[in-house]
């Protein structure tokens, strides 16, 4: 592991990082190995108020006057500065989560560069709705609407991928014309806080794009989300932060869009190709060590192949490489944090008292060199279960999966939309009826066929039931980031 040396994380409001008090730090670890390699400034109440204050002047200054085109010429630059910094990003990620520098480098920071060429792509070809409409008593009149920014926006992320789902938030609100106020992952401070320099150096105005660093409750994020000047809360994490969030905006009718947890099923039927769907399937429970709201945890296989499938993801998760994170044969890194690592060791016991069988996994991997303080975990699959039991109810969000078999296509569905989740489903055949038929009897967001994760950002994104409130991307994107103001004008 390359040593790091402690360096400061820094609050950035109104253009300009704030220097830290030393009454609010709190240390960030690398997850691989336990070792803290920075101090991160915790907002306070009044910082924050700074924030959401210098993100209001910038709505009323020279940012509420730009143009589409002004906005998006601006984020075009930034996508290119982060990729000229693409090596620094793919580096804070990675010392951020631990995860693999190769899916830092494919997935994360080459997302983050896409979502600001695509949400730049996206909102500069908006169109416009116009309608003519007769008058009671002769002529017309015309109705056309303004979009307006929504206004002051806090966007709130998680840690699983950080800058991703940061900008894929940040991209669209400001190509829109908004300011923003951002609240990363305590667990992950690090990208949010790089993508301000890069701001900085492409010229975004001062205020239009904060920073504010802390915990949840009774720290940064409530600070943020209950702060009467905020125009919208657009947020990313757990159901249950989700709801309190919710409770906090109520007060002062402030619109949501919440993008949150998901016990997502994969259907397999008997006439695949097992090699495809096997490498499908791995990908979809053990990428980024299971911590991708759209993981697989549950996989419901017809009963004819279920031994076949069984033994065939048994191997692919023996195959996974465990180890530095900086080493590009590493497929797999560690869990967060030890708290997260905890907790989804609850769920390993609590399987074994529900009647699992352990198929492979089920506890703390030996890794030795300087790995013995990270908080690793075993890629693990269990049989035995049922809808019934807990962990095939709960989001684990961890490198697991329950398979259970099914006999009818009907079941398989019933099984599937079963759960108060709603948020993604996988569905492997060869049957092309089939496939449409049961992606679309899904009660999910995002229904694939013979495919996982596979996304296009101008289509809609989102949950249904307790994986959230509202769709992004795209034109919903757009719908979420803006007001219209209806214009009718008698001709
Ligand atoms: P979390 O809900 O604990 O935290 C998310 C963010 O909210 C963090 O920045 C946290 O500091 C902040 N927060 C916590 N309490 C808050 C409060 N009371 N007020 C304001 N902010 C508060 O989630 P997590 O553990 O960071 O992330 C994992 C969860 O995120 C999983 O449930 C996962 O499914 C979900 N997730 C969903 C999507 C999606 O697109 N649907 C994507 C990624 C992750």
């Amino acid at each position: 592991m390359t040593p790091q040396a402690p360096r400061w994380i820094r609050n950035f409001v109104d253009g300009r990082f704030v220097d830290p008090d030393p009454a609010q730090i709190f240390d960030k670890s690398n997850p691989a190995t336990g070792t803290a390699f920075a101090h991160v400034h915790q907002a306070d109440r009044p910082v924050v108020d700074r924030a959401v204050t210098s993100a209001r002047r910038a709505l009323d200054g020279a940012w509420g006057r730009t143009s589409v085109q002004q906005r998006t010429a601006l984020l075009r630059r930034a996508a290119d500065r982060i990729e000229e910094r693409f090596e620094e990003f793919v580096a804070a990620e990675v010392a951020d989560t631990g995860k693999p520098v190769t899916q830092a480098r494919e997935l994360d920071v080459a997302r983050a560069v896409t979502n600001f060429r695509a949400f730049a792509d996206i909102v500069a070809a908006a169109g416009q709705e116009s309608f003519i409409t007769e008058r009671p008593g002769g002529g017309t009149a015309l109705n056309y609407a303004v979009h307006k920014p929504l206004g002051v926006v806090a966007v709130i992320v998680p840690w699983n991928l950080p800058l991703l789902l940061l900008t894929w938030k940040v991209a669209p609100a400001l190509a829109c014309g908004n300011a923003v106020v951002v609240k990363p992952s305590e667990d992950t401070p690090s990208t949010a806080t790089l993508l301000a320099e890069v701001f900085v150096e492409v010229g975004l105005p001062a205020g239009v794009y904060n920073v504010v660093h802390g915990f949840g409750g009774d720290s940064a994020g409530e600070f943020l989300t209950s702060h009467p000047g905020i125009d919208g809360v657009t947020f990313t994490g757990s159901s249950a932060t989700g709801s309190q969030v919710m409770k906090t905006v109520a007060p002062r009718v402030r619109p949501v869009s919440f993008e949150l947890g998901g016990k997502n099923a994969a259907i397999v039927f008997d006439d695949v190709d097992l090699d495809e769907v096997l490498s499908g399937l791995s990908r979809s429970v053990f990428t980024n060590t299971g911590q991708v709201c759209l993981c697989t945890e549950r996989i419901y296989v017809q009963r004819s192949i279920f031994d076949d499938i069984a033994a065939g993801l048994v191997e692919r998760a023996r195959d996974l490489r465990l180890g530095d994170p900086e080493d590009t044969q590493t497929t797999t890194g560690p869990l967060i944090s030890q708290t997260h690592r905890d907790k989804v060791l609850t769920y390993f016991e609590m399987a074994e008292r529900e009647g699992a069988k352990v198929l492979t996994g089920g506890g703390v991997p030996a890794l030795g060199s300087g790995l013995e303080g990270g908080s690793w975990i075993e890629p693990t699959l269990w049989t035995g279960l049922t809808n019934a039991d807990r962990v095939v109810r709960e989001e684990i969000f961890g490198p697991v999966a329950a398979l259970i078999p099914f006999d009818t296509e009907v079941e398989a569905i019933t099984l599937a939309n079963d759960t108060d989740y709603g948020l993604a489903s996988a569905v492997w055949t060869n049957d092309l009826r089939r496939g449409h038929r049961v992606a679309q009897a899904m009660n999910v967001g995002m229904s694939w066929v013979n495919t996982w994760y596979l996304r296009d950002l101008r289509s809609p994104f989102g949950g249904m039931g307790l994986s959230g409130i509202g769709r992004e991307g795209g034109e919903s994107s757009r719908h979420f980031y803006t007001q219209p103001t209806n214009v009718c004008v008698s001709l």
